[in-house]
């Protein structure tokens, strides 16, 4: 048996800062994974907006509640996990990602949290290991599942690394310039097709 493991933002839903920026107009919140590979340099840095702009959870769970999972998400998900045992790695937040788990019909995610305190206020982020990506896969090993990982960022490429193979989804040209290893898939028909062919199964 086989265990797809999937990223969220990039690859099922849009990337959440980025929208959250532009819904706000705070432009400082655009920056991600992409531009700043240390997280937790990111992460300080947006909890510094979020706190000097007085910006709560609910604030930001009214705008991602308006957004909506990449078109053709749910039904490239759907296809896997019908074939598949499918888990969403992902460096969100539950708290931010429950409007999408809604959406694209509760799959397991393994993910991060939030602290919040009672004025509704964000006060730091709880990452539940290092190297999360990795070592779920390094676990899945562990309980001898064979894993196919696709994902669109630098976050990503260890996972890609640590899996039995691994598939970029609609990266930018400076991933795939650094990790050539990796097939690109840009359409979820495509992303199908690579899944299939990295199975062990006939699909
Ligand atoms: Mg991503």
């Amino acid at each position: 048996m086989e265990i797809a493991c999937l990223d969220l933002e990039g690859v099922l839903i849009p990337e959440v800062w980025i929208n959250f920026a532009e819904r706000t107009g705070i432009e400082e919140l655009r920056a991600t994974t992409r531009e700043i590979p240390d997280y937790d340099q990111l992460m300080r840095q947006r909890l510094a907006i979020l706190e000097r702009e007085g910006l709560g959870i609910r604030d930001i769970q009214n705008v991602i509640d308006g957004m909506d999972p990449m078109p053709g998400a749910r039904e490239a998900l759907d296809w896997l996990r019908e074939r598949f045992q499918v888990v969403i790695l992902s460096d969100t937040f539950y708290e931010f990602a429950e409007p999408f788990m809604r959406k694209l019909g509760w799959p397991t995610l393994l993910c991060h949290r939030l602290e919040i305190d009672d004025k509704d206020m964000i006060t730091d982020y709880k990452i539940r290991q290092p190297d999360p990506k990795r070592a779920s896969v390094q676990a899945f090993h562990s309980l001898r599942y064979r894993t196919i990982a696709t994902g669109d960022s630098y976050n990503d490429t260890s996972m890609l690394s640590e899996a039995d193979a691994g598939i970029l989804f609609r990266p930018p040209q400076n991933v795939i310039d650094e990790f050539p290893q990796f097939p690109v898939a840009r359409e979820y028909s495509e992303l199908q097709a690579e899944f299939a062919l990295a199975s062990e199964r006939d699909l």
